[in-house]
C-alpha cells in the first residue's frame, strides 16, 4: 500500500475526507490480487462444496479446512514475519475475512481464529509466548478462541465474575469462571480468557487447552452458522503461567476491547462477502424463474431490489476498504512493536469507524439475504435453495462482536468525548448549528450533487449533535434514543462519503469509462439511500431538541434542501445497475 497521510479516527463527522485519503478497491496491489484469488479459490473448491457436512455439524472437516486454509497462507495474515506468519497490511485482512465470509459458518470460524482468537496474542504477548504460539496460529497447528462473554456479562463484558488467584509460589494464576457462547470451543487448542485478578484487576489470560481444569459444555442448539461450534467453557482451579498473561495485570479491558475494534472491522468484511454471494445467487435464479411468460429479473420491483442489493454491498466493500488503510495507517507495521500503552491508544484509535463497519455490514448482509429469499419466492423457504441458510446464518451478525445497539451506542458517545476539550472541534459544531438551513458551498466537479449530499449530512450530523449535547447538558446516557439517532446519521454519512469519495477517486485517477460509470451510479443511489436514511434520523433528533436555540425552522429547511438533492433520475439509474447485475450473474464489479 503506498503511504498516504490518513485521518485520525473520527475526523469523518467533522470535516471533509480528500479522495486522495480514502483506499478503494482500484488501487489494490498485485498482492492484494495474488491473496484474494488464492482466498475465492479456496471457498468455491474447498469449503462451498462441504456446505453440508459442515451444516450438520461436522467439525472434522472444519478443523480440515481450517489446517488446509493454514498450508494456503489463510491464517497468517495478521501474523508478523518474525513469528511466523506472512505479515501482510489489514487491506489483505479485509480481503481473506470478505472471501471466507461467504461461506457463513466456516467463515465465523475462519475469522474467529485469524482476529481475535489471534490478534490478542499478536499485539499484546511476550516475546517468549509470541515465538511459543505464534507460528502455530498462522499455520492453522493450533486453533483458537476467544472468550469474553459469560452468563452474566454479555454486552456488560467487564462484569466478569471469573477470577484469576496467583498461587503462593507466585507462577501461576488459578481461573475459575464459566465463559458463556465462545465460538471454535468444541476444537480449540487456545482460548483467550479474561478474568479478573482477585476478583478486580480484569486481566487477558492465554490458556491452553490441555491445561488441566479446561472443560467444555455442551454445543448450543442455534438457529444459524451451525457449522461453526459454540459452547460454554469452565475453568475450574486451571492453573495458568503468570508469563500467559497478556499485555498487563489489570489492562485486561484494553486488550478486549481494542481487538473487538478489529473483529468489528473484519465482521464487516465477512458480511459483505456473505451479501455477494447472496446477491448472486439471488440473481441468476432471477434470471431463470419465469413467471407470466418473462423472467422475474424482467420485472422492474425485481430490478429494483437488484439495483438497491448491489449498491449497498459497493457501499460496504467501499467503506470497508477505507477502514482497513485507516486502521493499517493508525496501527503500523506489524513488525513494529511500539510498546503496550501505544499499541492500546492505536487499538482504540478508530473505534467509530470499526462500529460503522460492524453495523453497516451486517444490516447489509441481513436486507440483501432477506431480500434474496424474497427473490425466491417459496421456494426460498425451502432448504435445498440454500438463501434460507444465508438468512439464518446473517442474523446473529447483528448480536456479536458487540450488539448494533452497543456499536450505535459507542459512536456518538465516543465521539463527544473526544472533542469535549477541543476549541476547534466544538466551534465546528457551533457553526453547524448557525449554518442549518443556509445553501451549502461545493465546489463543481464530478458527482457534485452526491458530494452535496455528504455535506448536508455532516451538517445535520454536527448540528445535531451540538442541540443535544447542549440540550441535555451532555447526558447521553440517559438520552439513548437520542444517541441511537446521532449514529444513524453518523452511519450514513461515512457509508455514502466513502462510497461518493470512491467513485471521485476514480475519475480523479482516470479509471476507464465504463467501471468510472458503474462506480458513480453505484454511489449516487447510495447517496438517495443516506437522504432517506439521514432524514428521518434528523426528525427524530429534531422532534426531541424542539425549538432549542431557535433554529427549528432552519432545521426544516436544511431537511427540505436534502429532500431536493434526491436523483430525479432514480428509476432510470436503478434499472441500469440492475441490468449490470444481470449481465454479471451477481455484483458488477
Ligand atoms: C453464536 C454466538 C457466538 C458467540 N461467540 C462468542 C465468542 O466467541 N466469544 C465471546 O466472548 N462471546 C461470544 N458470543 C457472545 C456475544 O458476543 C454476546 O451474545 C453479545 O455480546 C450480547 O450479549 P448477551 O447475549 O448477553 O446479550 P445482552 O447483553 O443481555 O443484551 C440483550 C439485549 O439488550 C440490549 N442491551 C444490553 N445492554 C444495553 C445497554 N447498555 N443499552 C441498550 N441496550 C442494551 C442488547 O443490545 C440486546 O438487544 C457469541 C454469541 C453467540 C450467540
Amino acid at each position: 500500500m503506498e503511504s498516504t497521510a490518513y485521518p485520525r479516527g473520527g475526523e469523518f463527522l467533522l470535516q471533509a475526507t480528500e479522495p486522495e485519503a480514502v483506499f478503494t478497491p482500484e488501487q489494490f496491489t498485485e498482492e492484494h490480487r495474488l491473496i484474494r484469488k488464492t482466498a475465492l479459490d479456496f471457498v468455491e473448491k474447498e469449503v462451498l462444496p462441504q456446505n453440508e457436512a459442515i451444516e450438520a455439524q461436522d467439525f472434522d472437516v472444519v478443523v480440515r479446512l481450517l489446517k488446509q486454509a493454514g498450508e494456503l497462507g489463510l491464517l497468517a495474515h495478521s501474523v508478523p514475519e518474525q513469528y511466523g506468519g506472512l505479515g501482510l497490511d489489514k487491506v489483505s485482512k479485509a480481503i481473506v475475512g470478505e472471501a471466507v465470509g461467504m461461506t457463513g459458518s466456516y467463515g465465523v470460524a475462519h475469522s474467529n481464529h485469524t482476529c481475535i482468537a489471534t490478534l490478542p496474542i499478536t499485539y499484546f504477548a511476550t516475546p517468549e509466548v509470541k515465538r511459543r504460539v505464534l507460528p502455530k496460529m498462522a499455520s492453522g497447528e493450533f486453533l483458537g478462541a476467544y472468550c469474553l462473554t459469560e452468563p452474566a456479562a454479555g454486552s456488560d463484558a467487564l462484569n466478569a465474575k471469573t477470577t484469576a488467584r496467583l498461587n503462593d509460589a507466585g507462577t501461576h494464576y488459578l481461573l475459575n469462571g464459566t465463559k458463556q457462547f465462545i465460538t471454535n470451543a468444541a476444537f480449540a487448542d487456545t482460548f483467550i480468557v479474561y478474568a479478573k485478578v482477585d476478583g478486580e484487576r480484569f486481566t487477558a489470560f492465554l490458556v491452553e487447552r490441555n491445561f488441566p481444569g479446561v472443560s467444555l459444555g455442551p454445543e448450543e442448539n442455534k438457529m444459524g452458522i451451525k457449522g461453526s461450534s459454540t459452547r460454554q467453557v469452565y475453568f475450574e482451579d486451571c492453573p495458568v503461567p503468570v508469563e500467559n498473561v497478556i499485555g498487563e495485570v489489570g489492562r485486561g479491558h484494553a486488550v478486549a476491547l481494542g481487538v473487538l475494534n478489529l473483529g468489528r472491522f473484519n465482521l464487516g468484511s465477512g458480511n459483505i462477502g456473505g451479501a455477494k454471494r447472496a446477491l448472486q445467487v439471488a440473481a441468476r435464479y432471477a434470471l431463470e424463474r419465469r413467471q407470466f411468460g418473462r423472467a422475474i429479473a424482467e420485472f422492474p420491483a425485481t430490478q429494483e431490489k437488484l439495483a438497491s442489493m448491489a449498491a449497498r454491498i459497493y457501499t460496504g466493500e467501499s467503506l470497508q476498504y477505507r477502514t482497513a488503510a485507516l486502521l493499517e495507517a493508525a496501527l503500523g507495521p506489524l513488525y513494529e512493536e511500539p510498546g503496550l500503552r501505544e499499541t492500546e491508544a492505536r487499538l482504540r484509535e478508530h473505534a467509530i469507524e470499526c462500529a460503522v463497519c460492524k453495523v453497516f455490514g451486517s444490516e447489509t448482509l441481513w436486507s440483501v439475504a432477506d431480500e434474496a429469499v424474497q427473490i425466491h419466492g417459496g421456494y426460498g423457504y425451502i432448504k435445498e435453495y440454500h438463501v434460507e441458510q444465508m438468512l439464518r446464518d446473517a442474523r446473529i451478525q447483528r448480536i456479536f462482536e458487540g450488539t448494533n445497539e452497543i456499536n450505535r451506542l459507542l459512536i456518538p458517545t465516543h465521539f463527544l468525548r473526544r472533542i469535549s476539550k477541543e476549541p476547534e472541534a466544538l466551534a465546528r459544531l457551533s457553526a453547524a448549528v448557525d449554518a442549518l438551513g443556509r445553501p451549502l458551498d461545493v465546489e463543481d466537479g464530478p458527482l457534485r450533487r452526491e458530494r452535496t449530499v455528504v455535506e448536508a449530512l455532516r451538517r445535520l450530523f454536527l448540528a445535531g449533535s451540538a442541540l443535544v449535547a447542549d440540550r441535555f447538558s451532555g447526558r447521553l446516557d440517559d438520552e439513548q434514543e437520542l444517541a441511537m439517532h446521532l449514529a444513524d446519521l453518523a452511519i450514513p454519512l461515512y457509508a455514502a462519503e466513502s462510497a461518493v469519495l470512491r467513485a471521485v477517486r476514480a475519475h480523479l485517477a482516470g479509471e476507464d469509462a465504463a467501471r468510472r460509470e458503474r462506480l458513480t451510479v453505484l454511489a449516487g443511489i447510495c447517496a438517495d439511500d443516506a437522504i432517506a436514511a439521514g432524514q428521518r434520523a434528523a426528525l427524530a433528533v429534531l422532534a426531541a431538541v424542539g425549538d432549542h436555540r431557535g433554529v427549528r425552522e432552519q432545521a426544516l429547511d436544511a431537511l427540505r434542501d436534502l429532500a431536493r438533492l434526491y436523483d430525479p433520475q432514480a428509476i432510470a439509474h436503478r434499472r441500469q445497475a440492475a441490468r449490470w447485475v444481470m449481465e454479471a450473474g451477481g455484483y458488477p464489479l
